[in-house]
């Protein structure tokens, strides 16, 4: 059989062995370790090193992202970003995306303290000023290459296989997030990452319901050091919360399918909108990068950017107006939110202060475009 496309591996993959009377879902083991007489090589012994319930969501997050080993789920997806910095040598150069997700930030620039590393913040989107910044002149090349593609907020898409060469090329592991896109829509390890990792939380689970984390790699050696952290740090998923991101991930494809449906359309009626300023979406031809998301990915997603007229005040009136749209943040669930990023006292400062990021759900689109003009119209005063 050829291989399946991503949207039937979301279905397929993960799946108890085809025995009659065996049941067509993983079971739910809740048990803290296994029975265990001789050397336990070979066997389950103890639930921090491995256990049934995480083997079937980490097949198939594997078979997602064509990894050759096995995937490895962590508590969140920081459990597993912790995991994957600290693949970087200690006091090495980590070159990463000025907006890439805050906490992501923070934990580089922690570490970096922590070890006498160094942290470089770029512009993911400019290929030119991150090939230099892998290697500037006189100074140490970087030992990891962190890329969001999109980024969060401002949705910069980086050409993540000319990234990816460039990083090999000075001896740098390179680490993508893929939450943004998740691998319907991109797979880096194809594109020449030796990393991939995930917030499971967001458009892979679904609902809004679960915390959960995975890093995706083909190499035995930073497969072993992952697993290596997961067993000593301890960040590991409970069985009902694997359970439930897997039964999630089933309707991947759907759900992907209709929220990017509606945020096509959303950010199209939008961006002709006479109370708004600006639209960011890879999927409008006015992306700055909209030709490099059309080529390396097989979608746009469900994530957008407003700025209203009217500033910061109009926008933070936007989130209280709207009775539809869910003011919250966190992306990637069935229902639509929205919030305005610089209200949080850590977003960084170039992230404009009236924009809104919105996540696009799986509701009527017409339901989401009445709130949501309705909300704009209460809240950009006249004549901004
Ligand atoms: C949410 C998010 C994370 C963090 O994941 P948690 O599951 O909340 O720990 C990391 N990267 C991106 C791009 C995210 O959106």
């Amino acid at each position: 059989m050829p291989r399946p496309s991503p949207a039937t591996l979301a279905v397929s993959a993960g799946r108890p062995a085809r025995n009659q009377g065996s049941p067509v879902n993983p079971p739910v083991v809740f048990s803290s370790t296994y029975t265990s007489i001789e050397d336990p090589t070979g066997s389950l012994l103890y639930t921090r090193y491995d256990t049934e319930t995480w083997q079937p969501l980490e097949r198939a997050l594997a078979a997602l992202e064509q990894a050759e080993l096995p995937g490895l789920v962590f508590s969140s997806g920081m459990a597993v970003i912790d995991a994957a910095l600290r693949l970087a040598e200690p006091g090495a150069v980590i070159v990463a995306p000025r907006h890439a997700y805050l906490s992501t930030l923070t934990a580089a620039h922690e570490q970096a303290r922590r070890e006498g590393g160094t942290v470089r913040e770029v512009d993911i989107a400019d290929t030119e000023a991150v090939i230099a910044a892998l290697r500037p002149a006189g100074e140490a090349p970087a030992g990891m290459l962190w890329i969001e593609s999109p980024t969060n907020p401002m949705l910069e898409v980086a050409d993540i296989s000319r990234l990816a060469a460039a990083a090999r090329a000075v001896g740098a592991l390179t680490v993508v997030d893929n939450t943004f896109a998740t691998p319907l829509l991109q797979q880096p390890l194809h594109l020449g990452a030796d990393v991939v990792v995930h917030s499971v939380t967001k458009q892979l689970a679904g609902h809004s319901d679960v915390l959960l984390g995975a890093a995706l790699t083909s190499s035995t050696e930073l497969h072993e050091r992952l697993l290596a952290r997961r067993r000593t740090g301890g960040a590991i998923p409970g069985p009902m919360e694997t359970w439930l991101a897997l039964r999630g991930l089933r309707t991947l494809a759907l759900r992907a399918e209709r929220s990017e449906q509606n945020a096509r359309e959303l950010a199209r009626r939008l961006e002709a909108h006479h109370l708004v300023e600006h639209v960011g979406y890879p999927g409008l031809a006015s992306h700055p990068q909209h030709e490099r998301a059309a080529a390396q990915m097989s979608g746009f997603g469900p994530i957008l950017t407003l700025r209203p007229r009217g500033g910061a005040e109009a926008a933070a009136e936007v989130t209280r107006r709207v009775r539809l749209w869910l003011p919250a943040t966190s992306l990637g669930g069935v229902e639509s939110s929205l919030e305005r990023r610089r209200r949080l006292s850590a977003e960084a400062a170039s992230v404009p202060e009236d924009l809104l990021r919105l996540s696009v759900g799986i509701e009527d689109l017409e339901d989401l475009w009445r709130d949501l003009e309705a909300a704009l119209t209460a809240s950009v005063p006249a004549g901004s």
